[in-house]
């Protein structure tokens, strides 16, 4: 069983955890990464990306990501493929244990395992993803111009994006299951108000209809079981995050939602050497260059505190 040492180590590979990776072995830390086994994280599931800054043309979120774990190692950080299982915050140096049988002790932690999105589990909701269906309107709703969308949810984040959308689609629709909607009711009466927003009140998507990709859904009216298809190039999803702190919640301060809870202007969490980074203390941006911004705070947040252990 092979014991890793470290000054640092990040958990998880996606914008966060890389530049964290990138910022730290620049400044000297020597870093180990433990990827989990889904490099890249939420952005490889992306089709494309056009709006991260520096690239005149689009490029695929795995292209993207596969960028900066090739960076990473240019400048020495240490990748290890495996799955952080178990993490014991309460000794110094931090302990951690690893899917593969590896028990890593490091002296400061950065988080950044970031956030899954919620999906509706149905059939053929996994062959469209990233043909027609997405997570994320900031990131594919430019795609959709001048077509037929629709979003599903009815909380702040459907709200904000159903008035995104519109700014391309010719038509939004907004499925949610029940009457009332959870958003703001400042956001609800831009949405009452929007007249590309159609709102199809207590319904759920049953399918997704289409061929390479999608062109339509199939959705049932839950009070009167009454079905009927609607035309849409493409489908959002906006049901919700999880962030992944299950591993941390015995020692890490979480909020209402289970995301960690950093200090302000910080990525600093309740205890002291251990920062958290990108999606995984972010539910309102969720966006990947915000993720490297708080990766980078993350990296001299630990050389910081790792030099102030060492005066
Ligand atoms: P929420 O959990 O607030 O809303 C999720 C929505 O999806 C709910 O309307 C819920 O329905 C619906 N839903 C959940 N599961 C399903 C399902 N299986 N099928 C159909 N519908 C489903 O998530 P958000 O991402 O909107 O927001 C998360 C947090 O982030 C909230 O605290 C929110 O306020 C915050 N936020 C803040 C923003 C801001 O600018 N201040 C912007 C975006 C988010 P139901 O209502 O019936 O439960």
């Amino acid at each position: 069983m092979a014991e890793y040492i470290a000054n640092l180590i990040i958990i998880g590979s996606g914008p966060a955890g890389y530049t964290a990776g990138i910022y730290a072995a620049r400044a000297g830390l020597e870093p180990v990464m433990i990827s989990g086994f889904d490099v890249g994280g939420q952005l490889t599931m992306t089709a494309s990306v056009e709006n991260f800054p520096g690239y005149t043309r689009a490029v695929t979120g795995t292209e993207l990501m596969s960028r900066m774990h090739e960076q990473a190692l240019n400048f020495g950080v240490k990748i290890i493929n495996d799955k952080v299982t178990e993490v014991d915050l309460s000794t110094r140096p931090f302990v951690l244990s690893t899917e593969n049988g590896n028990c890593c002790k490091t002296k400061s932690l950065i988080i950044s395992t970031g956030a899954s999105a919620k999906w509706l589990n149905i059939e053929t909701e996994k062959q469209y993803i990233g043909r027609g269906i997405s997570t994320c309107a900031t990131c594919d709703g430019f795609f959709y111009k001048n077509q037929p969308v629709a979003i599903v949810g009815g909380g702040n984040s459907a709200a904000q994006e159903a008035l995104y959308l519109t700014n391309f689609a010719s038509k939004v629709y907004l499925i949610h299951r029940r009457d009332l909607l959870r958003a703001d009711s400042i956001l609800q009466q831009r949405l009452f108000t929007n007249t590309k927003i159609e709102i199809v009140w207590n319904s759920v998507v049953e399918e997704f209809i289409g061929g390479q990709n999608i062109s339509g859904i199939k959705i049932k009216n839950v009070l009167t079981d009454e079905r009927k298809s609607i035309d849409v190039a493409g489908v959002f999803l906006a049901i919700g995050h999880k962030p992944n702190t299950e591993l941390f919640k015995k020692y890490i301060a979480l909020d209402e939602d289970g995301y960690i809870i950093t200090k302000p202007k910080s990525t600093a969490t309740n205890v002291e050497g251990v920062f958290a980074a990108g999606d995984v203390q972010d539910k309102i941006y969720r966006q990947a260059v915000v993720a490297v911004g708080t990766g980078a705070m993350a990296a001299i947040e630990a050389q910081r505190y790792l030099s102030s252990k060492e005066t």
